[in-house]
């Protein structure tokens, strides 16, 4: 089995420490792939690098055409070796095969949306108030960017990062989870293919305390975005004032799902599953919180359960494989700690709330799609992000009640809205205190539009025009045509 490494200054690299990490199937728990597991150390090689490639480099000064051609080149790569790519990423995350492949088809897109953005990211001139002078707005890269990514999946954030950051003229260091490294590590020898200078994109593989802790404490970083868990989040918001480093942080979510009595009834319980359950509810914009107009809530419930019960839980290879597990042992374990505390809190269990019997899932991190009625604003099952196969439900009779009760958590993530009455459905969207609203529909998001959080799931966003901007600074030129002296101290 070939040792998966870090790729530093554009040579494929060990830690100086020797240590391994084995990446394993959550599946069947069985060993995939070993890959080195660095350190501090490896990190502050990487950010070197980066630093000399920007500092001293020309990748900031190529034209930004000639980099977007890079950049589709590797949209052309990863089209090439999406087979490749999606069984990587299926076998590390336990998703199904089919939804990989979506992955790699959206990131083929994502690299592909900004390198045509390259060279349309021009400046502007202004209408200077002083006579005789020439005043421009240029967008300059901000320099060497520290981008760290979470394992729910795993390659589709990073090129949400990788592709602008690259676009726009930067330098970077890149740190997949290090449970989920695979397609990452694979991305950069792509990377490297397409021509990608050396010392332009560096890759650390290991631990968050320290590989990432130092990409977000060093004083030679100038940025940082990172996708991941709140507290987390917390932490390298903290770290990255050492040297005021620009950030951007992705954090989680606790997505309502509103649901108004005229609504299409069937379309929206499909989709209902659909916002939850997908990925065994491991997606940051998961529909976790499910609202339903009191009128029609018993009948939607039923509904719903019915649906859930029949989800087929397996192999994420296996053709009629609905949900695989979830990422791993730790992972269940938190999960079914929450169950625990709904349980205590009042909350009604109606479907799941334990792990799956069949034999041939007990090998995996299995857990049953979970169904708890009768929940309210207050318990923690319904504020806290669980990130599993977990659905609250709560009913509301009126307009106002339901927008209070959505917008009551940290988070402003994601949520969506399900009615017939568009102006209803609209005057909805506009109050809901979400970064990503959608309207009788869950989960689209693409390239062209951007994607973040309000409130404490975080600022900054990726994707979109916006999501190349975060990775500019904005300068101003000022040129006086005619300089002359301004006399004031003769
Ligand atoms: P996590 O916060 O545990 O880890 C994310 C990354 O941060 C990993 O690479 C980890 O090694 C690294 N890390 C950990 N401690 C660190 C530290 N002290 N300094 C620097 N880096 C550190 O999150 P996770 O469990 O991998 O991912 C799940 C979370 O990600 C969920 O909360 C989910 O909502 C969130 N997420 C958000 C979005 C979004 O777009 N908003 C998308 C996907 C996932």
């Amino acid at each position: 089995m070939a040792i998966g490494r870090m790729y530093i200054d554009g040579q494929w690299v060990e830690s100086h420490t020797g240590k391994m990490r084995e990446i394993i199937n959550p599946f069947n728990q069985e060993v995939i792939a070993t890959v080195t597991e660095g350190d501090e150390k490896d990190s502050k090689l990487a950010i070197q690098a980066a630093r000399t490639a920007f500092d001293k480099g020309d990748w900031a000064t190529t034209p930004a055409s000639e980099r977007g051609k890079i950049v589709q080149a590797i949209a052309n790569l990863i089209r090439r070796d999406k087979e490749e790519l999606a069984k990587l990423e299926s076998l590390d995350t336990g998703k199904t095969i089919i939804e990989s492949y979506a992955d790699m088809d959206d990131i083929a897109n994502v690299f592909q949306y900004f390198a045509g953005l390259a060279d349309k990211n021009g400046g502007e001139v202004i209408q200077s108030p002083i006579p005789d002078s020439e005043s421009r707005v240029v967008r300059e890269p901000v320099g060497v960017c520290g981008q760290i990514s979470p394992w729910n999946y795993p390659l589709l954030q990073a090129s949400w990062k990788l592709a602008p950051a690259l676009v726009a003229g930067n330098t970077l260091i890149a740190k997949p989870s290090e449970i989920t490294p695979l397609t990452t590590i694979k991305v950069f020898e792509l990377m490297e293919e397409a021509g990608v200078p050396k010392g332009v994109v560096n890759l650390v593989l290991g631990p968050g305390h320290t590989v990432g802790a130092e990409l977000s404490n060093s004083l030679d970083v100038d940025l940082i975005s990172f996708t991941g868990g709140i507290e987390t989040g917390k932490k390298i918001m903290q770290a990255a004032s050492s040297n005021v480093k620009k950030i951007a942080l992705e954090l989680g979510g606790k997505n309502p799902n509103i649901i108004f009595a005229d609504a299409d009834f069937d379309t929206a319980v499909d989709q209902a599953l659909n916002a939850v359950f997908f990925h065994a509810g491991q997606v940051c914009s998961a529909g976790s919180r499910l609202l339903v107009e009191e009128s029609i809530h018993d009948r939607f419930v039923d509904a719903v359960v019915k649906q859930a019960k029949k989800i087929k839980l397996g192999n994420g290879f296996d053709e009629d494989t609905q949900s695989g597990p979830l990422i791993s042992a730790e992972h269940r374990e938190k999960i079914e700690g929450y169950v625990e505390i709904a349980k205590q809190e009042g909350a009604k269990l109606v479907l799941g709330g334990k792990r799956p019997e069949a034999p041939e899932l007990q090998d995996g991190f299995f857990y049953e799609p979970t169904i708890f009625t009768d929940c309210t604003s207050d318990m923690r099952i319904v504020q806290e992000e669980v990130f599993g196969p977990i659905l609250t439900i709560e009913k509301f009779s009126t307009t106002e009640e339901v927008i209070t009760k959505a917008n009551d958590t940290i988070y402003g993530l994601a949520g969506a809205v399900w009615s017939k009455d568009i102006e209803k459905a609209e005057m909805v969207a506009s109050r809901l205190r979400m970064g990503t609203v959608w309207i009788n529909d869950f989960h689209p998001y693409f390239a062209q539009a951007p994607w973040g959080g309000f409130k404490q799931s975080g600022f900054g966003r990726e994707l979109g025009h916006i999501g190349l901007e975060e990775y500019t600074e904005v300068k101003h030129i000022f040129r006086n045509k005619k300089p002359q002296p301004v006399g004031w101290f003769v």
